[in-house]
């Protein structure tokens, strides 16, 4: 981009920040210009953790997934190479790699490891934004002057985060966040990808448009028929032309096409959503069943909830199928809650909605829209919401005393509890 074209950018960015601000809206126009947004996400973490900690798996594929039928969250690079990524079925990975190393998710473990990450990232700046267990922002716009250059704090950065995990990560730094997401991913792994203010868009002109966020399969397939296949072919046409073809979506295309995205990096958001999910050793197609894994999933995600003050107004029901396809429930409560029978009710009625006629193979449950609140008096005085609070605290103090299996609710009991699963990384 030319010197000219970059500065008419500027001017543009600073406009429109003034006219949102005019509208009352809570964003700052002046991150619009010359920010540094660095993005830190570990490479194949899980699989990399247990290499880390079991050094003859050094070198070696390591498969990271669920027990029986589960799916691989997570492979090394070695894995990769025999055609084996995360998401992918357990069968499948073992038919690829039969030679592989089949590892169990030791959950605990990640999460321990990503905390000390997480801990080396703080120390850099206040706005730190955990977006995964292995993946954040952080805002290091005006940190020259402590930190040094973008690329001497990136090198610092992940010498840090190897001394003290043993684990390599790639980092991306940008003006904005999405920019900086693509370019931590761009020499992956172990990568160091810095892109400068005037560099954004011939950085990201020859990638393909699919890697702007937001681009489904349909867009996808509308802007392939109109000749668009790299994000600079979006540029050969006007915003307006975008504008005409798809509404507001299209001058954030146009917009994400130029590299813009003021979107801020929101510090303390680890805490997005709080979500369990189990993939079952057979398919069911009774709700009854359906209905005791959510409970016991509802429970975690509350524990879970309670133990770090958050609560959450949007319950999510997830269901997928013998098939493979999946879908997604939503219900927005009127009260944040942290409530396990609030969250697991809320559940089980999206379920009974759903009126199921397919075998299921997995089931999850999740709270989001979270704020962090300190303990308060229920702001309805119902008796009921007041008894169930009584008794997570209760199961909450047993938990931590003695352990998981300690208690059971009547609900569960007689029921076995499934073995830790989660997705990706
Ligand atoms: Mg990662």
């Amino acid at each position: 981009m030319s010197q000219r074209e970059f500065s008419s950018f500027r001017a543009e960015g600073v406009a429109a920040g003034r006219r949102r601000a005019k509208e009352g809206e809570r964003q700052d126009w002046s991150v619009n210009v010359a920010r540094r947004i660095m993005h830190v996400d570990m490479d194949a973490f899980y699989a990399s953790v247990e290499q880390a900690d079991r050094p003859e798996f050094k070198g070696k594929p390591v498969i990271v997934g669920g027990a029986r039928r589960g799916v691989v969250s997570a492979a090394s690079y070695e894995a990769r190479r025999f055609g084996v990524h995360s998401a992918m079925p357990v069968f499948q990975a073992k038919r690829l790699c039969p030679g592989g190393i089949f590892l169990p998710v030791r959950m605990g473990r990640y999460k321990e490891v990503s905390k000390v990450v997480m801990d080396i990232l703080c120390g850099i700046s206040p706005l730190v934004e955990q977006i995964s267990i292995d993946e954040a922002f952080v805002d290091i716009t005006g940190t020259e002057a402590l930190h040094g250059s973008p690329e001497s704090l990136g090198r610092r950065v992940k010498s840090q985060i190897r001394a003290a995990t043993r684990v390599t990560c790639s980092v991306g730094i940008a003006p904005g966040k999405f920019v900086a997401k693509i370019a931590s991913d761009i020499h992956k792994p172990d990568g160091l990808t810095i892109v400068e203010d005037d560099r954004v868009e011939a950085f990201l002109a020859p990638l393909p448009v699919e890697r702007i966020p937001g681009i489904g399969k349909k867009t996808s397939e509308a802007l392939r028929s109109l000749g668009v296949r790299a994000i600079g072919d979006v540029l050969r046409f006007p915003a307006s032309f975008w504008v005409k073809r798809l509404g507001a979506w299209g001058v954030k295309l146009h917009e994400r096409a130029r590299g813009v995205d003021p979107a801020p990096v929101i510090a303390y958001s680890q805490a997005k959503s709080c979500s369990a999910e189990d993939t079952f050793p057979e398919d069911v197609d009774d709700v009854e069943t359906l209905e005791k894994w959510l409970f016991v999933q509802s429970e975690e995600v509350g524990k879970e909830l309670r133990r770090e003050s958050f609560r959450g107004r949007t319950v999510t029901l997830k269901v997928k199928f013998a098939d493979f396809s999946s879908i997604t429930r939503s219900h927005t409560l009127r009260e944040a809650t942290d409530c396990t029978q609030l969250i697991f009710g809320t559940a089980s009625r999206l379920l009974r909605a759903l009126k199921l006629n397919r075998k299921v193979r997995l089931v999850g449950v999740g709270v989001s829209n979270l704020s962090a609140m300190p303990e308060q008096k229920p702001v309805f005085s119902d008796s009921m919401l007041v008894r169930q609070r009584k008794l997570d605290r209760a199961m909450d103090r047993i938990h931590e005393r003695f352990g998981h299996g300690a208690l059971r609710r009547g609900r569960v009991l007689g029921f076995e509890s499934p073995a830790d699963e989660e997705g990706d990384p």
